[in-house]
């Protein structure tokens, strides 16, 4: 009700209610595609929720394939320490150590012994706290058309969904995005699903992200190493990727574009390339609940990082203005490229249409623009990149688009 008590005050103080709604929502970070124990990671879930809210994150989705962290499963050790891949301290001694040696269960010889992973609901009372960190439960559907790897991310779902298959890669997309819908109404729940990381394997075109307009988000950077974020010679990275897409939605399928999300994709906590912290997304939302942050989200007012953090970021309809303020770091310079497509020249989609440096950067759209999106990139190396020379960066989402 914080909401509503700040509206009453803001109106007798003469403030617009626009200006109301924005004051009354906060900055929230997290992360939405994460793997464990449950499938192919190699940490236990309460180790991976402990690293993200160690570094402040507010939410998390643990994602693993095909799976809910639900049930009783129990796990070889020597399977999970295999897993490490790399040298050093035991994952099952850094496990006792941070947890106790009540908290771990095993059973069998030694030499035999199996862990049990916890469950969702075993480790939320450890960590949730309403208003400072939530875990919202996921799965990463895990499908395939041939040899095109087709991954959704679920968010927020109560039941597992089983890779729902298809003729096609469009096919496979709508089958799964399908599923979630049905889940969705009649547990009357909001489910959030991003396509996954399309360059995988080269799996999804842009055509295909174009003509799934049941779909609202896809993963602009993705941190896995693997995933071929930058494209090569000849075919597109995400980002063009979300031009081209995006372009082709406005114009031929008169559908909304797709908005960006930057996830981490974590497989390995012990060290190696595929490891947590190198992207995320802020979402503006009333509270830190599931439902709030979905809604925020389906409204656009996030943004995908991979560093750079933005202290405000507004579009303005009746100037056509987008605008953003980025939080400055000592002796870190920041440039802005205000990115989007002319109407008479689609075949060239996501031109660059500004370049503005320092930490306040704005665009008037002109009647000329389909749309505009703002990609942030810093002068900072990532402290962890997945990719050479990558710096940080911050994506805000396509906007000027609605009538
Ligand atoms: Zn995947
Ligand atoms: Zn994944």
């Amino acid at each position: 009700m914080a909401a509503t008590v700040a509206a009453i005050a803001l109106k007798r103080s003469g403030v617009s209610p626009a200006v109301e709604a924005n004051e009354a929502r906060q900055w929230f970070k997290g992360n939405t595609h994460t793997h464990s124990l449950w499938s192919d990671g190699n940490d236990f879930p309460e180790m991976i929720v402990s690293w993200y809210q160690e570094r402040g994150y507010d939410f998390l989705a643990l994602s693993d394939h095909n799976v809910l962290s639900r049930g009783d499963r129990w796990m070889p050790v020597a399977a999970v320490e295999k897993r490490r891949k790399v040298e050093g301290t035991g994952t099952m001694e850094k496990y006792r150590e941070a947890f106790g040696d009540p908290w771990v269960e095993t059973r069998g010889d030694p030499g035999q012994q199996e862990v049990r992973l916890k469950t969702l609901a075993e480790i939320r009372p450890r960590f949730e706290a309403a208003g400072d960190f939530l875990l919202i439960e996921a799965e990463e559907i895990t499908d395939r058309f041939r040899n095109h790897q087709v991954h959704i991310n679920a968010i927020n779902l109560d039941e597992v969904i089983p890779p729902q298959g298809g003729d096609s890669v469009v096919e496979t997309m709508r089958n799964n995005l399908r599923k979630v819908k049905e889940q969705s109404e009649r547990l009357d729940r909001p489910i959030l699903t991003h396509v996954n990381h399309p360059n995988f394997h080269w799996s999804i075109s842009p055509q295909d992200l174009a003509e799934v307009v049941e779909e609202q988000f896809f993963e602009v950077y993705n941190g896995h190493p693997g995933i071929n974020h930058l494209g090569d010679a000849e075919r597109p990275g995400d980002e063009t990727i979300w031009d081209i897409a995006n372009t082709l939605r406005l114009l031929t399928h008169k559908a909304p574009p797709l908005f960006g999300v930057a996830t981490d994709d974590s497989h390995y906590y012990h060290g190696g390339n595929v490891s947590p912290g190198r992207g995320w997304v802020m979402v503006r939302a009333e509270k830190l609940e599931a439902d709030a942050l979905i809604t925020a989200m389906e409204r656009g007012d996030f943004y995908a990082s991979s560093g750079v953090v933005l202290e405000d970021v507004a579009y303005d309809r009746t100037t056509r203005t987008h605008q953003l303020r980025i939080q400055p770091a000592d002796g870190v310079t920041y440039e802005t490229r205000f990115v989007g497509t002319r109407i008479s020249s689609p075949e060239d989609p996501g031109a660059v249409l500004a370049t503005i440096s320092g930490t306040n950067a704005s665009y008037q759209l002109t009647s000329d623009d389909l749309y505009v999106r703002a990609v942030v990139t810093s002068s900072r190396a990532h402290p962890n990149p997945s990719y050479k020379d990558q710096r940080e960066q911050a994506w805000t989402q396509p906007v000027g688009w609605r009538e």
